[in-house]
């Protein structure tokens, strides 16, 4: 309405004096303040304009602090750190597999630097980036050869397409699987150029469906392990050994897409259900694939292991070059593994496994922890420690709910889905489960030097502003 409101803006050069919005246009550039600082100067120029318009601050420095706000919050990192209380150990979404230290490490060197990627350091001659794992995952597997591609999903495609293009791969309907993401097995063979062969029924396939289906153009078995999901009741399905016989017989290649790659015994509920790569190749199988970053507790990778011929033949194909996996995964991939070849460390090294494998002891310690200083702070209602169930996540053991220790609350004045938003908006961010309206933290999944930074969050949220 009033010129005179208008004139008493200041002018863009004024606030960009300001000491905070100076700072600002070091890390985010000169420009993205100005454009900021504009758009703030426009809408108070809007709002003047209206006969009601309320009085407005227009100081520089009233200015200068709205648009210090705004462009803070604009400018925020959209992946930021995550305390996972959920308890489930695989959350895919969440990263799944955090990685050890060694191999977050490496991660860290050969992003900041140079590496002999693909550079033998002895003779400086051209090498493959696959040197560098291939021989720790046959010290592991004691396999003749490996790969390693992005993610278990194209390790499927590529070994498909190598092993058995245009010919039929023969598979029971039980195990025709959909893997989160739209990764499902009929739409991967089509991609792979392979001709699926059906055989069996969802709850039952027999190893003579399978060697009725073989014929001329029969390119390989497979088994793809269930991941995800379980039939109860009457079900009937054929063992990797058996497949592998019947490969054998016929001359045709065994395929054992093992999923979750659980390499090494371990004390946790149902582990031992999990197909392990290491048998799948000691029975005979030509080749074996699992994921980096599930039960091998390593970066997001594709391992692909067995003979020889195949693996050659899969690092032939044009598809390698889209599939790699890049220099930080590939460091990671190494670490994780050499932390592998020491059988007696590995469970305590591999932050994955030392979750899964912790003992109820030590997760009731925490939740004693957890609950009285959750107490102490007096903002909560109903702060129980008690024993719940959880699961491994990242299709792995599925059914399969493990004994943990969790401390559940709520609190006064705030619904439960109200404030499970405020704690996961929360700085750091910090994500629970909900069970019988309320909030549910798990240990397993907290380590104990994130047991007082659980607590701050908590108490940030509920406190009276
Ligand atoms: C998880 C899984 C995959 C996909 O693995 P990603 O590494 O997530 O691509 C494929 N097959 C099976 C059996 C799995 O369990």
């Amino acid at each position: 309405m009033t010129n005179n409101n208008f004139r008493s803006l200041p002018a863009v050069h004024v606030i960009l004096k300001i000491k905070a919005i100076h700072d600002l246009t070091l890390t985010l550039g000169q420009e993205n303040v100005v454009s900021e600082i504009r758009l703030y100067l426009d809408e108070l120029r809007n709002s003047l304009s209206k006969d009601n318009s309320p009085p407005l601050n227009t100081s520089p420095e009233s200015i200068g602090l709205a648009v210090c706000n705004r462009l803070t919050l604009h400018f925020k990192p959209k992946l930021r750190k995550v305390i996972n209380a959920t308890g489930i150990v695989l959350h895919t979404n969440l990263g799944r597999s955090p990685m050890a230290e060694e191999a977050a490490k490496a991660a860290y060197l050969a992003a900041s630097g140079y590496i002999n990627l693909e550079v033998d350091i002895e003779t400086g001659k051209r090498s493959s980036r696959q040197d560098s794992v291939r021989e720790w995952i046959c010290k592991l597997l004691k396999c003749q050869s490996a790969t390693v591609v992005n993610n278990c999903a194209a390790a499927t495609i590529i070994v498909l397409k190598s092993v058995a293009e245009n010919k039929e791969v023969i598979i029971s309907r039980g195990q025709l699987i959909e893997i989160g993401g739209s990764f499902r097995l009929p739409e991967i063979m089509k991609v792979s150029n392979a001709i699926m062969r059906e055989v069996g029924s969802t709850n039952i396939t027999r190893i003579k469906d399978y060697e009725s289906a073989i014929g001329p153009n029969t390119g390989a078995l497979i088994r793809v392990h269930t991941s995800n999901y379980k039939i109860n009741g009457f079900t009937q399905s054929v063992t990797i050994e058996e497949l592998i016989e019947l490969g054998k017989k016929h001359n045709i290649p065994v395929i054992d897409d093992a999923g979750s790659g659980a390499v090494i015994p371990l004390n946790c509920k149902g582990f031992d259900e999990e197909p392990n790569p290491v048998t799948s190749i000691s029975l005979g199988a030509d080749l074996t694939l699992f994921s980096g970053d599930k039960l091998l507790g390593g970066p997001q990778a594709g391992i692909i292991a067995g003979k020889k011929e195949w693996v050659d033949k899969i690092e032939s194909d044009p598809l390698m070059r889209a599939f790699r996996l890049d220099k930080m995964n590939l460091a990671a991939l190494e670490q994780t593994l050499l932390l592998h070849l020491n059988s007696s460390t590995v469970s305590q090294k591999i932050p994955t496994l030392k979750m899964l494998s912790v003992s109820m002891d030590e997760l009731h310690e925490k939740a004693i922890q957890l609950e009285t200083k959750l107490k102490q702070i007096g903002l909560c209602d109903k702060v129980e420690a008690k024993i719940s169930e959880g699961f491994a996540g990242g299709g792995t053991l599925p059914d399969q709910q493990m004994p943990t220790w969790v401390v559940d609350f709520s609190a006064p004045n705030l619904d439960t889905q109200s404030l499970s938003h405020k704690l996961r908006t929360a700085e750091p961010s910090l994500f629970t489960r909900i069970k019988e309206d309320k909030i549910v933290l798990d240990l397993r999944t907290l380590k104990t030097e994130e047991i007082d930074i659980v607590v701050h969050v908590i108490l940030n949220s509920l406190k009276p502003i």
